[in-house]
């Protein structure tokens, strides 16, 4: 279903994409659901259009002239003010392989090509649900985690951690409900969504990288692993 962006919170999507043809049709049906759309048509221009101003969301092609989609994506992570940028990579294969890599670089989400359009604008719209827009509403804590909703901050020990969108929202869900068990399709439907198929072992990508971005050396691991149920926050230290 289509959902209008009134034009005073109109999401900027960054679409960088060297195949012309495809950029025009990814524009226009962009525009048609209400967003703003910037390009690029390279890997350097991506890292320079994102500089001159930060966009809401970079749907990111993989095979790009001069500087690959991975590489670009590699970098965004890498910058503290890029850091939580909501990344889509676009993959040019359907092998999982591909769509691993692609989340171990630290994309948000991936889609193969050739995709359909509507599965592409709800992946776009479930991640821009999950980087913010949602009403904040205090402070969750567990053991010596602690997540402010409205700074949308979180830390542990009073040091300061980073999450990208997706591990924030999946962390913010284990704090509404800490000591349960979850299995992945669980935390599919709750922190992606049910309007989009995602793979279920995506999960486990996220949680690995929610895992290194709350557990500092020598703290005891907040997640477990629940063999062949799922996952839960919940310390194992005794
Ligand atoms: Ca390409």
């Amino acid at each position: 279903m289509a959902e209008a962006y009134s034009s005073l919170a109109k999401p900027t999507i960054l679409v960088v994409e060297d195949e012309a043809p495809l950029l025009t049709l990814l524009r226009y049906n962009l525009e048609k659901q209400g967003f703003k759309v910037e390009e690029a048509a390279d890997g350097q221009e991506a890292l320079l259009r994102v500089s001159e101003a930060r966009p809401d969301l970079v749907l990111l092609d993989w095979m790009l002239p001069a500087l690959s989609g991975i590489e670009v994506c590699r970098q965004l992570r890498r910058r503290p003010n890029t850091r939580d940028l909501p990344i889509i990579m676009v993959t040019a294969r359907t092998e999982d392989q591909d769509a691993v890599r692609a989340l171990d670089t630290g994309a948000d989400d991936y889609i193969a090509k050739p995709f359909v359009m509507d599965a592409l604008l709800a992946r776009i719209r479930a991640l821009l649900r999950r980087s913010g827009g949602v009403a904040a509403k205090g402070t969750l804590t567990y053991r010596d985690l602690t997540m402010d909703q409205d700074a949308h901050r979180v830390s542990r020990s009073n040091r300061a951690l980073h999450l990208g969108p997706t591990e924030y929202r999946l962390l913010e869900f284990f704090l509404q409900h800490p000591g349960r068990v979850f299995t992945r399709e669980q935390l599919l439907d709750a922190v992606w969504g049910r309007d989009i198929h995602v793979e279920p072992r995506t999960v486990d990508v996220h949680i690995r990288r929610l895992r290194k971005a709350i557990n500092g050396k020598d703290e005891p691991d907040l997640i477990r692993t629940v063999r062949s149920a799922g996952y839960a926050l919940d310390a194992e230290d005794h």
